[in-house]
């Protein structure tokens, strides 16, 4: 194989689930992460319907690519659709847009760093070297930034590559600035939801729109997924409930008598000491954090699983709940069960009986359910009893 620059080093993942918790001595269902920058759950638009039709086709090819989602995209980024190009999530566009500005001898330039690790990995595959120091083939700059979630002021150079994973949240945007050399690159991943699904995609000016696309691979994303997407922009996220609870994590930390950065994500940064050692005093407690060398970073969950990681920083933490997901085609059900919190418990989805008896289960709960009825309610029971067999009750 060609060499990579020297020192390259490859995108690492965080461990599984499982690993985790073996390291804890818990089960993965006692695992909580807040190491994603994902929020807690998928949209309510996906489910096995939405990919229904998609499935029965899936023999064939997407000849002639997704253009209903293209479209889609176009109005939802106020753009047309000749700026408009489908990627397997932002990342496979981050890779796309290293390969086609820059190659061996070029050199790319990285703004704001700590930022976003496979902006320099993404560099180094195409054979270049990251150097501030002189004149880039491109720069990437990831706004709001991760880890900090920092919203800093666009770089001036060009072409700048801009991206806004977590647009949604910060509300703002360089689409504006496409006929002036800046791409900016979008995904389905945070605000909407769909990490699993694998779906981003960039905008740019029509010809390098056009120049994008002839360097991609032929079609990078799977029907289902595209379908996916296409359903969640039938009905775009409102995120304002999860910049108020950011903000309410952030105070909460604060009161603890640690220094939350300012954040224009779905993720709060936190300088701190010794970070390691914080991770496995959480990790006991089955609460996954993300360090880094001067601090660590925390996604923003829900109301329950954020107070849990706010009383295992307190030396406070109960023992950690179990979560239990009940999945059909016709209804999804998610449980959680807080040992020693009976009495509290938040219901989402369920008819009165089914909720009155989960507020009598002994523990405090969360149980959400979406699909249609009678399933949603039917399934919702059955979630519930297996939640408790599985909590030994
Ligand atoms: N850009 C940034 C800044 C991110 O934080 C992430 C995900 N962690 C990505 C891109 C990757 O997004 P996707 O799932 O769309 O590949």
């Amino acid at each position: 194989m060609r060499a990579l620059p020297e020192g390259f080093a490859a995108y690492e993942w965080a461990p599984s689930t499982e690993e985790l918790a073996e390291r804890a001595s818990l089960r993965p269902a006692q695992i909580v992460r807040f190491d994603g920058n994902v929020p807690a759950r998928p949209p309510a638009g996906a489910t096995p319907a939405a990919v229904a039709r998609t499935l029965a086709g899936v023999s064939s090819y997407a000849h002639g690519g997704y253009p209903a989602l293209v479209e889609a995209i176009a109005r939802y980024a106020g753009v047309g659709t000749e700026n408009v190009v489908l990627g397997a999530g932002a990342d496979d566009l981050i890779l796309l847009c290293a390969r086609a500005f820059a190659g061996p001898g070029d050199s790319v330039a990285v703004a704001g760093e700590p930022t976003y690790p496979l902006y320099r990995v993404a560099a180094g595959l195409a054979g270049a070297e990251v150097d501030r120091s002189t004149s880039p083939a491109v720069t990437f700059c990831c706004r709001p930034n991760n880890p900090s979630g920092a919203l800093e002021p666009l770089p001036d150079e060009r072409p700048l590559v801009v991206d806004e994973a977590y647009y949604e949240y910060a509300g703002e945007t360089a689409a504006g600035l496409l006929d002036d050399g800046v791409v900016v690159l979008r995904t389905f991943s945070k605000a909407f939801g769909l990490a699993g699904a694998r779906v981003g995609y960039a905008l740019a000016a029509e010809p390098t729109a056009e120049e994008l696309t002839r360097r991609q691979s032929p079609l990078p994303i799977a029907a289902p997924s595209a379908a996916l997407a296409l359903a969640a922009l039938a009905d775009p996220p409102d995120v304002r409930p999860q910049v108020e609870e950011r903000e309410r994590l952030a105070t909460e930390l604060r009161a603890l008598g640690l220094d939350p950065r300012p954040s224009a994500a779905n993720f709060v940064f936190v300088p701190y000491e010794r970070p390691r050692e914080l991770f496995e005093a959480l990790l006991r407690q089955g609460v996954v954090v993300r360090t880094f060398d001067d601090g660590f970073r925390v996604s923003v969950r829900d109301r329950e699983d954020d107070d849990l990681l706010l009383r295992a920083f307190a030396g406070d933490a109960p023992a950690p709940p179990t979560a239990h997901v009940r999945a059909t085609a016709q209804a999804r059900v998610y449980v959680r069960l807080f040992p020693g919190r009976a009495g509290e418990a938040r219901v989402e989805g369920v008819s009165p009986l089914l909720a009155e008896r989960a507020a009598g289960a002994g523990f405090g709960l969360v149980l959400e359910a979406v699909g249609e009825e009678p399933a949603r309610s039917e399934e919702a029971a059955r979630a519930l009893d297996e939640a408790l067999a599985e909590a030994g009750r």
